[in-house]
């Protein structure tokens, strides 16, 4: 194994004892948490490497960002796409082309899009609605208050495979500011279980980053979205080695 493949392996193995520590001080199965490593800015040559030592998921926050990958790497064909990030309608025809779960469906426009794309291709798309959970004006999703009747009318779209809600908590140093964002989402999800429509499942909470999976677990996430703890910090927008990149820098997770 060559010395980046190895440093991978070791960040990896480093995150799955922290999960699995994590789901023992809850009293949860480490079998309920998926980690889903989030390769936003990393490229496809890395992400081979990734591969290489069993990673088959990948999280993409801009959609032909992850199409580029995809591209690149579509000799792949076991690596599945997950798009966490907002997306355009506009974009939809894309996304449907190659992801195989989006995880911040947060209007109707979008969800018809994406029916639309997805049924002209064939395919279908596991999805989680996108809650901002945190209040903050500068973070997608909907409202928690607007989920019931937004989750109401997703049955119309077929190729739409409702899986559960996704959040992105407050980005501080304080728990005690960030654990009532992922309190919401479960609570949330607990209640919308209780009167799903036909064919929605409310079973997934996607929920904590590099800084808080612990504690998002301990509240019950069954996905860890994690980017930084497994790849290295990212390039700052204005990097001289990364001129294309116009994202959010931090951990802060904002996806525009
Ligand atoms: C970038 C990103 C993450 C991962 O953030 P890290 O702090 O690097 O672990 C998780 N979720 C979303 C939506 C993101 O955009």
């Amino acid at each position: 194994m060559d010395a980046s493949a190895a440093q991978l392996q070791a960040n990896l193995d480093t995150i799955r004892t922290r999960i699995d520590a994590a789901c023992r001080a809850a009293g949860r199965d480490p079998g309920e948490v998926r980690l889903l490593p989030v390769s936003k800015t990393v490229d496809a040559a890395r992400l081979r490497l990734a591969h290489g030592i069993g990673l088959r998921e990948l999280g993409e926050n801009k959609v032909q960002e992850a199409m580029g990958k995809w591209e690149a790497m579509s000799d792949l064909a076991d690596l599945r796409w997950v798009l966490i990030g907002h997306l355009q309608t506009n974009k939809a025809k894309y996304a449907a082309r190659f992801a195989s779960e989006f995880q911040a469906l947060d209007s109707l426009r979008v969800a018809e899009a994406l029916d639309a794309q997805l049924q002209k291709q064939g395919r279908a798309l596991d999805v989680l609605v996108q809650v901002n959970t945190s209040g903050e004006a500068t973070k997608f999703g909907l409202a928690p208050e607007e989920v019931d009747a937004f989750v109401k009318q997703l049955p119309a779209f077929s190729s739409l495979r409702v899986r559960g809600l996704m959040t992105l908590a407050l980005f501080s140093e304080d728990q005690a500011r960030v654990r009532p964002c992922f309190v919401r989402l479960r609570e949330l999800r607990d209640r919308l279980r209780q009167d799903a429509p036909e064919g929605i499942a409310m079973d997934e909470l996607s929920m904590g980053m590099s800084g808080d999976f612990e504690l998002a677990i301990a509240e019950g996430a069954t996905t860890v979205r994690v980017g930084t703890a497994i790849f290295g910090g990212r390039p700052t927008p204005d990097s001289a080695y990364w001129p294309g990149f116009a994202g959010n820098p931090g951990g802060a997770g904002d996806t525009r």
